[in-house]
């Protein structure tokens, strides 16, 4: 179907409150307030999408984890698929998105009344992107990005933590460890452990023996980190690097003194 776009009578032109206008068709939370709610952020979205909140179906979140409980009810981490606005496509006539974020779930057990004020306290201390509903419980859910609580913004422990999944030692006191220094890290990276897969080590090199055990010398594919990078949403590390790997005989006394001793 061929949609006539009218300019919008504050812009001139085609704006953000124009596109997100042709799309209130599209959906509805089942609660009027809501509706009305979410409605008036997105027709205030002219020039500025990031606004505008939206109703996030429930089913375009996956990887759903209870976090733990605050005043308002639970708090989950969730993958959002379709992820937050970045522009529309004159193209595409639809919304051009950052999929596939990390975004924090906080129930909102007692919405009785939504009003203008509750956003704005919410935007006071987060990034909200919207709403979604529970299809299981009724509960509604606020949508917001994942920051770190200690610094108000994405730190270092957000992208560690939005990564704990992915590896594992095999041994649930080293995770551990490996985790904690991870947790700690929030503005700087030289004290964070890693757990670094053995492929990622070539040209392994014995040297001699220690108290310990073996001592080797190897490169590094990866190398260290050294900073988050925004662009690529990965780690920015010292790559290629020469490394000392020093064997531990008995891992059971990996313990954080023998960290604080190396
Ligand atoms: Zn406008
Ligand atoms: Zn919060
Ligand atoms: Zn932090």
């Amino acid at each position: 179907m061929d949609e006539i776009y009218n300019d919008c009578t504050k812009c001139y032109k085609l704006c953000n409150a124009i596109y997100f206008q042709h799309k209130f068709i599209d959906w509805t939370s089942g609660n009027n307030d809501i509706d009305k709610l979410i409605q008036a952020t997105q027709l205030l979205s002219h020039k500025n999408v990031k606004v505008a909140l939206e109703l996030i179906p429930y089913h375009r979140l996956d990887d759903i984890k209870y976090i733990d409980e605050n005043k308002f009810g639970k708090v989950y981490k969730a993958n959002w698929i379709d992820g937050c606005i970045f522009r529309w496509s004159i193209y595409k006539r639809d919304w051009i998105r950052h999929q596939n974020m990390v975004v924090k779930l906080e129930s909102l057990n007692n919405l009785k009344n939504v009003k203008f004020g509750f956003i704005n306290k919410i935007r006071k201390d987060h990034e909200f992107y919207g709403i979604t509903q529970d299809p299981e419980t009724g509960n509604y859910l606020i949508v917001l990005k994942d920051i770190c609580e200690k610094c108000n913004n994405v730190c270092n422990v957000i992208h560690f933590q939005n990564n704990f999944e992915n590896w594992t030692s095999g041994n649930n006191d080293i995770d551990k460890l490996i985790q904690d220094t991870q947790l700690s890290s929030h503005n700087e990276t030289t004290h964070v452990l890693e757990w670094i897969p053995y492929d990622r080590f070539y040209s392994i090199e014995y040297i001699k023996e220690n108290k310990l055990g073996k001592v080797y010398r190897a490169n590094w594919i990866d190398g260290c980190i050294w900073y988050w990078e925004e662009i690529t949403q990965n780690w920015k590390r010292n790559d290629h690097m020469f490394v000392i790997l020093e064997s531990l005989n008995t891992p059971k006394i990996f313990t954080l003194e023998l960290i604080n001793k190396v």
